[in-house]
């Protein structure tokens, strides 16, 4: 595939405050020069995000840009996500990226639907084909799965319910997103599947994000970004040298594109793309 006829993609998660919509916009104004397909937004588990969520991706949208929300369906009832549903199509907003959302911690009730794959046959039911349907994708193996083979069945049960493509966990090993994409041709699953790049602003952060997500941080760049401590400059200048070559060697294996855990800055994902020559 050219680099021209690849698709990417910037996520953002929804801001608290009236400061940080602005940077926010700030931000988005810069990636938007990059001329990304769409940009999504992040949506807290039961709903906990669910106007935050709503007015982010207006705002995105009131600029003329392609919004994605995502929408997760843990912890909600079915009447929840189909007034939601309902939402998104009265603006209009045609993509989402349909998520289970991690299992809140406590007495939360695990709500109408166990899995991911019961949202999007869901969505399918409710709103045939207005959505583009993205889901995600885990090349390391999702932290809860029995197993890498059971984990992929349940990728599959995704896109047998109607995901268009999907986006994947981050990860730092290319070769783990090569080999999930040749298990995919061997299961029959043909739709895209983006590679989720996370660059690196912190360690701290990252380390924390990764033991939760199980998105495996290779021991000889971990023990090298534990060693730079609070010498962010430097964490950032290794993390852009491995972030840059990562995704330069994913888009020359022929991935489709890319979508970025821009974490609402725009800073090291367009040093990325100006290394990247995209
Ligand atoms: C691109 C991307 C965006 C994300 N955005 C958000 C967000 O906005 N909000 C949020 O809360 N979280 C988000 N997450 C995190 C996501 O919600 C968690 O990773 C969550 O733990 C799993 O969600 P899922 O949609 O992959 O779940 P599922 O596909 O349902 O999988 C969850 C687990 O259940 C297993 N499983 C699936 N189906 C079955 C079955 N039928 N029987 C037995 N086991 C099964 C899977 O193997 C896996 O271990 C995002 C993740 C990614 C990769």
């Amino acid at each position: 595939m050219s680099r021209d006829k690849r698709i990417y993609s910037f996520e953002f998660f929804p801001p608290k405050t009236p400061e940080g919509m602005a940077k926010l916009r700030e931000a988005r104004k810069q990636l938007a020069q990059l001329g990304p397909k769409f940009f999504s937004v992040t949506f807290g588990a039961g709903g906990s995000t669910r106007e935050r969520t709503l007015e982010t991706v207006l705002d995105i949208k009131a600029d003329g840009q392609e919004a994605a929300p995502h929408l997760s369906c843990i912890s909600s009832t079915r009447d929840e996500l189909r007034e939601i549903l309902a939402l998104y199509k009265s603006h209009d907003l045609h993509h989402i990226v349909a998520l289970r959302g991690d299992i809140p911690s406590g007495e939360a009730s695990a709500g109408d639907f166990r899995y991911a794959s019961e949202l999007v046959e869901f969505i399918r039911q409710e709103t045939g084909d207005w959505f583009e349907i993205e889901v995600a994708a885990y090349p390391e193996i999702h932290p809860e799965a029995t197993s890498a083979k059971a984990d992929l069945a349940n990728f599959k049960r995704k896109v047998d319910a109607g995901a268009n493509s999907a986006i994947t966990q981050y990860f730092y090993n290319a070769d783990a997103y090569f080999r999930f994409m040749d298990e995919c041709d061997a299961m029959g699953i043909s739709i895209p599947v983006y590679p989720g790049i996370m660059p690196i602003y912190n360690y701290a952060q990252l380390s924390r994000f990764s033991a939760v997500c199980g998105a495996e941080i290779p021991r000889w760049l971990r023990l090298r970004l534990q060693d730079y401590g609070d010498d962010l400059a430097s964490v950032r200048a290794l993390g852009l040298d491995v972030v840059t070559e990562l995704c330069d060697r994913l888009l020359a294996s022929g991935a489709p594109g890319l979508h970025f855990y821009a974490l609402n800055q725009a800073g090291a994902v367009s040093t990325i793309w100006q290394r990247l020559g995209i």
